[in-house]
C-alpha cells in the first residue's frame, strides 16, 4: 500500500472482513483472528503491544492500518451509576454513548449516525437534522472505548458490557451497510460475543430495511410507534407517510420469524394530549391484534416524553400513563412504564438519550479532551 493512502481503520472490518484485509497482506486466516481478538477481546491498539504475531506482520499493520478510537470530548456520570460520553466524529459534530449499569445486566446504548432525517416530533436528535452516517469503525468504536474503559477502571479482564442497543443518535436502519458489520463484530464469539438476544437495533420502520436486517443479522427488534392511527403518526414521525402503519406492522409479524427472541419490542413516548388519552390505548391495542391472534407477540415500553426547548410538547401526566397502560395490561399485553432512567434496561436508552441531549443534568465529571487512542 502506499504511503500517501489513508490507514484502514481495523475497528470496521468484521471478522470476515479482516480474514480479506489480512489475505491482501499475505496473511493466513488465524492471524486475523489474533488480530481481531487482540483488537475487541483485549482493547488493544498498539500493534507493537501484539505479541504472538510476527514482527513482519506489526510492521506491514503499522505501514497500511491502525485501531482508531474516537476522542471523547465530555463524560458525564450520574448518581445511579449511569455515564454518558460525547464523542467527536469531526467537522463540529458529536455523538453520544450511555452507559446503564443494573443488577443484571449493564447496556451500552450507542449511536449509528450524527443527526437523523427522520424528524421525528417529540427528538431533539430529528429536530438537529441529519449530518452523516457513522462508519462501521464509528459505530464499533463507541463500544471498543466504553467496554475497556470500564475494564481499566474497574481493574478487570472480565467483561463489563452486556448488552447493546442502537438506540443513541440516528436511524441505525437508514446507515445500513456499516452497521452489519458493526453489529457482526458485537455479535462475534471472536468479538464481543454478545448473543443475538442481547443485541437491539430501533428503527422508526424503515419496512424494506426490517426486512434485510432479518435476512442478514436477525438481532432483537425494538420499532418505535408512538401512534396507533395513520394520520398521527404521519405528525409524529414523518415517515409514516412512507411506511404506514399497516406495512409497518406486518413487517414486524415478518421479522418475528426471524427474531432472536419471540416477541418485537414496541416503543411509545407519552405525549400529553397528543397520543396519551384511552381511545388511542384502545386504538393501540387494537392495532397489535389486527389478525384477532393476541397480544403475545409484543411488548411495549411506555417511555415519559423528556422535553427539550421549542418541542411544543409536554410529557403525559402519571395518572394519564397509568391510565393508558391499564387498559393494555388488562388486554394481556406486557408493558413496561419507565418512569426514571435505568427502571428498565431493555428500553432505558431512548429516555436517556433525549435526557441527556436536551437536559443539563449534574455533571459529575468533565474530562478533557483525550487523545484518541486511549492506552
Ligand atoms: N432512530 C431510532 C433509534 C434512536 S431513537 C428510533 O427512532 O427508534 C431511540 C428511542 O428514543 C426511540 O424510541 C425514540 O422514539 C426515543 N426518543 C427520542 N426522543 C425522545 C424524547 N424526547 N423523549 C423520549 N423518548 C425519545
Ligand atoms: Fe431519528 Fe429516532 Fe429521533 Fe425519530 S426518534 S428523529 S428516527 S433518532
Amino acid at each position: 500500500m502506499d504511503s500517501a493512502s489513508p490507514k484502514t481503520n481495523l475497528l470496521g472490518l468484521d471478522h470476515e472482513g479482516l480474514v480479506a484485509f489480512c489475505a491482501v497482506l499475505g496473511e493466513k486466516k488465524f492471524r486475523a483472528t489474533q488480530l481481531y481478538r487482540w483488537i475487541h477481546q483485549r482493547g488493544v491498539a498498539d500493534f507493537e503491544a501484539m505479541s504472538d504475531l510476527a514482527k513482519s506482520l506489526r510492521a506491514k499493520l503499522a505501514e497500511c492500518a491502525c485501531v482508531q478510537a474516537l476522542p471523547v470530548l465530555t463524560e458525564r456520570a450520574s448518581r445511579d451509576g449511569t455515564i454518558k460520553w460525547l464523542f467527536d466524529v469531526g467537522e463540529g459534530n458529536a455523538v453520544e454513548a450511555v452507559f446503564i449499569p443494573e443488577k443484571d445486566r449493564a447496556t451500552l446504548c450507542i449511536s449509528s449516525q450524527a443527526g437523523c432525517a427522520i424528524g421525528c416530533r417529540f427528538c431533539s436528535t430529528g429536530h438537529q437534522g441529519f449530518s452523516r452516517n457513522l462508519t462501521a469503525a464509528e459505530i464499533v468504536a463507541q463500544l471498543w472505548y466504553a467496554e475497556h474503559e470500564l475494564r481499566r477502571r474497574n481493574k478487570t479482564s472480565e467483561r463489563q458490557i452486556s448488552n447493546v442497543v442502537m438506540m443513541g443518535m440516528g436511524e441505525p436502519l437508514q446507515n445500513f451497510g456499516q452497521l452489519v458489520p458493526a453489529l457482526r463484530t458485537m455479535l462475534d464469539d471472536n468479538g464481543y460475543g454478545l448473543s443475538r438476544r442481547r443485541v437491539t437495533v430501533s428503527t422508526s420502520g424503515i419496512v424494506p430495511m426490517m426486512d434485510r436486517l432479518a435476512q442478514q443479522v436477525p438481532v432483537a427488534l425494538a420499532v418505535s410507534l408512538h401512534a396507533p392511527q395513520d394520520a398521527l403518526r404521519d405528525s409524529l414521525v414523518p415517515l409514516n407517510k412512507k411506511y404506514p402503519l399497516a406495512e409497518l406492522m406486518a413487517a414486524c409479524r415478518r421479522y418475528l420469524q426471524y427474531a432472536p427472541r419471540d416477541f418485537i419490542t414496541f416503543e411509545y413516548c407519552m405525549l400529553a394530549g397528543v397520543n396519551d388519552q384511552p381511545g388511542h390505548a384502545q386504538a393501540l391495542l387494537d392495532l397489535l391484534n389486527t389478525d384477532g391472534q393476541g397480544v403475545g407477540w409484543c411488548k411495549l415500553n411506555l417511555i415519559p416524553f423528556n422535553p427539550f426547548p421549542d418541542s411544543g410538547l409536554v410529557c403525559s401526566a402519571p395518572h394519564d400513563v397509568q391510565a393508558f397502560a391499564k387498559v393494555l395490561l388488562d388486554a394481556g399485553v406486557v408493558v413496561t412504564v419507565r418512569k426514571t432512567r435505568g427502571d428498565d434496561i431493555d428500553a432505558a436508552c431512548g429516555q436517556l438519550a433525549g435526557e441527556v441531549k436536551d437536559r443539563t443534568r449534574a455533571v459529575v465529571r468533565m474530562q478533557r479532551k483525550r487523545d484518541a487512542v486511549p492506552l
